[in-house]
């Protein structure tokens, strides 16, 4: 069966196991020793052409509320949950429109844009523990949620439903320049801002940077952003490439580090980097998984070897 996956590559998989009711996790308890991978719609995954065992796929997709508590299947697209909550003044998530992928796999590496993560959100995960074979909630400290990290990149867990608890009053986080700019440039000051108006104004800016993927294959982001000591070194060469997070940490442009590189890498015809943004690779089309992991290895590299800053790529690497 193949795997869909927004990079474009292509890939099979052994067998597939669908989660459409809770009944079908018995499914999930007959498992033993085979490789696992839990996917959702493929957007943050680099996949080698032949997974030789079983994929598992969620497909629970209803929504709960109770007031501002919100209990939502895994298998919900992102953007209809979004628009959920646009819909029912449910506050706080606008800065994350138009990440693609599922619900499931938000809090897998705690998606984040324009200074919010949905780890803010999140009161509990239900889950089924691979490792257990149980049905159980972690509490949001359970997950252990950091900067694009969880428990669940563990692979432990396959999350059926994500409990949410959303703001009834909009205060919206205008902490980016890119964002508070953008308003100021639309003539959009806090007494006209709504949470639709943030929503759509975040859609724009995301349009005007980020390639879609279903016209030109991608992951997004293919390295997260390093976080380093401020004192460990000088970093002065990116100075409008890095942001301070407290008195303690800076994080670093990986876009710009790579930008500093570019010029020594070998790049193949299938890969090129996104005209607008450093940090985004495209799939020309026919690219290898091969081809793209040797690419990422060489960035670490080269980026190692010159400024001494190790990064880590933010797409789950996936063969077996
Ligand atoms: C154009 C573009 C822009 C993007 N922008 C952002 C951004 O701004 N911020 C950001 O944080 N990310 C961004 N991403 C990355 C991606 O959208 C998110 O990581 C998204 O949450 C992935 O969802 P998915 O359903 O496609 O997950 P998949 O790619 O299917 O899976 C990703 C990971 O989650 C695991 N997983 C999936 N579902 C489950 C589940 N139910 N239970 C347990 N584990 C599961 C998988 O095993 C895998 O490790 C972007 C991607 C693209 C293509």
């Amino acid at each position: 069966m193949m795997i869909s996956n927004s990079f474009g590559l292509k890939a099979k998989a052994k067998n597939y196991i669908h989660i459409n009711t809770l009944d079908d996790l018995t499914f999930l308890e007959t498992l033993n020793d085979e490789e696992i991978l839990i996917l959702g719609a493929g957007t943050n995954v680099i996949l080698s052409d032949y997974f030789n065992g079983t994929v598992i796929g969620v497909n629970l997709k209803g929504i709960e509320t109770n007031n501002n508590f919100i209990s939502v299947g895994a298998g919900l697209d992102w953007a209809d949950l979004i628009e959920y909550c646009l819909t029912n003044e449910l506050h706080g998530i606008e800065n994350l429109t138009h990440i693609p992928g599922s619900v499931g796999a938000a809090p897998v590496q705690n998606i984040g844009a324009y200074g919010v993560e949905i780890s803010s959100f999140i009161s509990s995960i239900e889950c089924f523990n691979l490792k257990t074979k149980k049905y159980e909630t972690l509490d949001n400290d359970q997950c252990q949620f950091k900067y694009r990290d969880s428990i669940f990149k563990l692979k432990d867990f396959v999350i059926l439903k994500v409990n949410f608890i959303f703001n009834k009053s909009f205060e919206p986080n205008l902490s980016y320049p890119v964002l508070s700019n953008f308003l100021k440039d639309n003539s959009i000051d806090a007494s006209s801002l709504t949470p639709r108006i943030l929503s759509e104004s975040v859609k724009d800016i995301r349009n005007s940077k980020l390639p879609d993927p279903k016209l030109q294959p991608n992951v997004g982001s293919i390295f997260k952003n390093p976080i380093v000591r401020t004192n460990d070194f000088d970093h002065a060469f990116l100075d409008g490439h890095r942001w301070d997070q407290d008195d303690e940490y800076t994080k670093l442009s990986s876009a710009r580090l790579i930008e500093l590189i570019k010029s020594d890498l070998s790049i193949p015809d299938t890969l090129r980097f996104y005209e607008n943004h450093s940090l985004v690779l495209i799939n020309n089309g026919g690219a290898s998984f091969d081809e793209v992991t040797n690419l990422l290895y060489q960035i670490k590299s080269k980026i190692l070897e010159k400024f001494k800053i190790e990064l880590e790529i933010e797409p789950e690497i996936i063969s077996s």
